[in-house]
């Protein structure tokens, strides 16, 4: 039994490569929010990647930061009969002609949306 989930482990480190290095290239500013835009279908527990992102922040550029996640839900549009509905408990079928032919519109997202920092209190 672990008390560490790989994958949302796994998202945490891809986030603060990329913020750090974002924060590389402006060495005079502190990183104080990361915002970040994931999609349902990339299945992350929010508690679980907020968790990780704090244990994995000690001693980098981001350890002041915190991490804010907008979870975008699953939508889909049927090639069948052209609606469009959101996905819920991942029943891939059109709600409205029960067609399994269906693209999913959203879902798959998963980048960070913006940084906020603050000029170093040096
Ligand atoms: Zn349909």
């Amino acid at each position: 039994m672990t008390s560490v989930c790989m994958h949302e482990t796994a998202i945490a480190g891809n986030i603060i490569d990329i913020v750090t290095e974002t924060g590389r290239r402006h060495p005079d500013v502190e990183i104080k929010r990361v915002r970040v835009v994931i999609g349902e279908m990339i299945a992350v527990v929010p508690e679980l990647l907020l968790h990780a992102y704090d244990s994995l922040i000690t001693d980098t550029p981001l350890q002041y930061s915190s991490l804010d996640l907008t979870i975008i839900p699953v939508t889909a549009n049927c090639s069948q009969c052209d609606a469009s509905f959101g996905i819920d408990e991942f029943e891939f079928t059109c709600p409205f002609c029960q067609s399994s032919s269906i693209q999913l519109t959203s879902g798959h997202e998963f980048y960070v949306k913006e940084v906020e920092v603050e000029p170093c209190p040096s």
